[in-house]
């Protein structure tokens, strides 16, 4: 049998050790005479489990007791509106947002709903190819707050530094880096980013704010989409999603136990990312990054063949040789090698042997 190697853009790669307790915990929850997916949210074993992925979650993150740690539903996308929801409707003031791609301009419509929003930077007329520099955002002292999303998941951008004004509350969708790399979450208001992709399966999202923010006065919004209805029941304002919080959970113990701290992981993904990037440059043309090099994302690398004929056997080799998940979004086509905290420098050194092999046998097919 062939290795399976899983360079899934999302739901992404857990690891190993994480699928087998999983699995196992299914039959027989660890503690528990019942099996995972019909133990009662309202069980002591699953509140330590809560408590345990939002322990892990501060410890990971360094998070002061000045943040809340939520797991809610929704994914990502209802986050776009949770958040304007919170922080916009019924004021008259503006809020501030990036567009850098294919997440952010999903995140701005949904903020309009609220009001009034502001694009202080747009990578439309680069082809989403590049982010900003700060002296090219045009940042609001006024603005209800400013978002903006860390990773592009679809592109394969990613900021290497935090955005935004100190004296403006900073909102970041996180949902395709998050615990990838250390990050200075004190100075956030709000971080979200949903667990498919490195942090857990799909069906829940991890949200950190600043519990200040739940104090102010503010008209009353459906109980599901109030962030103050989910903190004051702990996250278990109905039934919470069991199964993805226990092996989100799992993934956080997994960073603490086997990986040791954020830095550490840091050190790891751009170890992966640089051997394929490099690969990559030394190619002469034959294969092309989408993101310029000030831009790129050590998450998801995004990159295309010369010809649509060349990709297709492209792929369809990586697939035959176990290489999963590499296809480039539907938005862009090409290929995505996204390279998430689970994904190992062993599946990457995999990738990138197949790439070589295949450009050495195809080389002449294409003349730069
Ligand atoms: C995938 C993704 C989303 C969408 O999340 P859903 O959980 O599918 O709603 C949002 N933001 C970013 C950055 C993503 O990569």
């Amino acid at each position: 049998m062939t290795a399976v190697h899983n360079f899934s853009g999302g739901p992404g790669a857990l690891p190993e050790v994480v699928i087998e307790e999983a699995s196992q915990a299914l039959r027989r929850a660890p503690g528990s005479e019942l099996g995972l997916l019909g133990i009662s949210h309202r069980s002591d074993w699953f509140r330590e489990v809560l408590d345990e992925a939002e322990r892990n979650t501060r410890r990971l993150l360094g998070l002061s007791a000045d943040y809340a740690v939520l797991f809610l539903q929704g994914g990502g996308t209802l986050q776009f509106s949770m958040v304007p929801m919170l922080l916009l409707r019924g004021t008259t003031r503006t809020a501030d947002y990036v567009h850098s791609g294919y997440w952010s301009a999903k995140s701005i419509p949904e903020a309009r709903l609220e009001g009034r929003v502001r694009v202080v930077w747009s990578g439309a007329d680069s082809g989403f190819a590049r982010l900003p520099g700060d002296d090219e955002l045009e940042l609001s002292a006024e603005a209800a707050y400013f978002h903006y999303v860390s990773n592009e998941t679809v592109e394969g951008l990613q900021f290497q530094r935090v955005l935004g004004r100190e004296d403006v509350l900073r909102v970041c969708d996180m949902s395709s880096d998050i615990m990838s790399r250390p990050v200075a979450i004190e100075r956030f208001a709000i971080v979200y980013a949903h667990a498919q992709k490195n942090l857990g399966p799909s069906g829940v999202t991890l949200v950190i704010l600043k519990k200040a923010l739940l104090e102010a006065e503010q008209s009353p919004l459906p109980s599901m989409l109030d962030y103050r209805q989910h903190f004051e029941h702990g996250s278990i304002f109905n039934t919470p999603p069991v199964f993805a919080i226990y092996v989100t959970m799992l993934v956080t113990r997994w960073l603490l136990e086997e990986i040791g701290d954020l830095a550490r992981m840091d050190a790891i993904n751009r170890e992966k990312a640089a051997a394929l990037y490099q690969l990559i440059d030394q190619s002469d043309g034959f294969y092309r990054a989408h993101a310029e090099a000030g831009s790129r994302s050590l998450m998801n690398v995004v990159f295309a063949l010369k010809t649509p004929e060349l990709e297709r056997a492209f792929l369809a080799e990586a697939l035959r040789a176990g290489l999963h998940g590499l296809p480039g979004h539907r938005s862009l086509g090409g290929a995505r090698a996204s390279l998430y905290n689970a994904v190992s420098l062993e599946s990457v050194h995999r990738l990138c042997e197949l790439m070589h092999d295949f450009h050495k046998r195809n080389a002449r097919a294409f003349s730069p």
